[in-house]
């Protein structure tokens, strides 16, 4: 098949002649990939990886799966084979794909991986989104959307209304992920939401925010072109450098609560932490969404105690948050309009490097999230 091979740093191979996947337990499913976003991931994976991949030689501790590999993650489709132990799902089905490989699914990888190594820690509590092996398909666990065909456990597809396009579809996955930042924040309707960059994550936060249904989102972000697209997907927008108290101001436009219920870091600098706590009102929740680099910063414990504020994360998404995005969509509550707004660019396989890569990285205001239609 036609698939987008990782092998390394800056050796990302386009072929025409990729293993295709097939089915290889009962319980698996395989999708003709009609779209698949690259992601801030694939970019990191490109720059500077292997980052999830397996290294040079050393297996995926999921799969046993080794490079090179497929890769992408955030696709749709069209089913076009079920194993014979599936329920629910059929040839011909639209459907989405939640990319994590934890614990549980070594299940299906009986001929190149161990399978008595027990569940860890998080995927014992049901927490697989954390798991201590944690992968994902396009990243190592299994062949990717940058291909033709995928394959992949049953319980990671989750079907799609006609009434969600394809191409919409494929943002599903980088929503779920923004989605499962909103619910670490026990994010309540009509609450009010501080999101802080505009980039691909934080537009993803503001979409889930409204499938939330927020009382009032805040979009903190210094660049025009972002803030021009915050604003198109209904949020409010400040520019921190035309204020010279920004917290001040920040809160100022919450005056009940003084300050917001919960606060969104998708931008992962010094200033945006501090200010994701400053800026919340009493009890409020600050949640890390951002990927940051290895390195401590400045943190005060009593900034708080003093106002019994929270302080998380959240890392990847679970197949609940799938479902619940797809109920947005298809509810309206995140019309599609305006989740059609993120997508600034569709290019074919050949190109997804020469064009796709290169304007992400190059021209990284101006696209949100550009789409690779393998089978077109
Ligand atoms: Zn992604
Ligand atoms: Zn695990």
């Amino acid at each position: 098949m036609k698939g987008l091979l990782y092998y390394g740093s800056k050796n990302v191979k386009y072929s025409e002649d990729a293993p295709e996947p097939q089915i290889q337990d009962d319980n698996q499913v395989k999708i003709k990939v009609a779209y698949c976003g690259i992601c801030g991931t694939d970019l990191h994976e490109y720059l500077d990886g292997p980052i999830f991949f397996p290294k040079e030689g050393k297996k995926d501790k999921i799969s046993g799966f080794k490079l090179p590999l497929v890769e992408g993650h955030e696709l749709s489709g069209t089913v076009v084979q079920v194993g014979k132990n599936v329920k629910g799902i059929k040839v011909g089905d639209k459907a989405v794909v939640e990319a994590s490989g934890h614990c549980s699914d070594r299940k299906y990888y009986k001929d190149t991986v161990e399978q008595n190594k027990p569940l860890c820690g998080a995927c014992k509590k049901g927490m697989p989104n954390i798991c201590r092996d944690l992968s994902f398909l396009g990243l190592g666990t299994a062949s990717g959307g940058f291909g033709e065909y995928i394959v992949y456990g049953a319980d990671h597809v989750v079907k799609v209304p006609e009434s969600i396009p394809l191409d919409i579809a494929a943002l599903v996955e980088p929503i779920s992920v923004a989605w499962h930042a909103v619910e670490r924040a026990n994010f309540k309707k009509g609450q009010t939401a501080l999101v802080l960059g505009g980039g691909p994550i934080g537009l993803a936060t503001i979409l889930a925010l409204k499938g939330h249904e927020a009382g009032k989102i805040v979009c903190s972000e210094p660049a025009l072109l972002r803030r021009e697209f915050a604003e198109k997907l209904g949020a409010e927008v400040f520019n921190p450098m035309d204020h010279k108290d920004a917290i001040g101001d920040l809160k100022a436009l919450v005056p009940e609560t003084e300050g917001f219920d919960a606060s969104f870091d998708c931008s992962g600098i010094p200033v945006t932490f501090s200010t994701s706590i400053s800026a919340l009102g009493a009890g409020g929740t600050a949640v890390n969404v951002a990927i940051w680099a290895d390195k401590p910063i400045k943190y005060m414990p009593m900034c708080l105690s003093y106002e019994e504020k929270f302080a998380t994360g959240s890392m990847g998404y679970i197949v609940k948050d799938f479902e619940e995005v797809i109920k947005a969509l298809e509810t309206g509550r995140i019309p599609l309009d305006a989740a059609k707004m993120m997508i600034t660019g569709k290019v074919a396989l050949k190109d997804t490097v020469s064009v796709g890569y290169k304007n992400l990285i190059e021209h990284k205001e101006k696209n949100v999230k550009i789409l690779v239609s393998p089978s077109a």
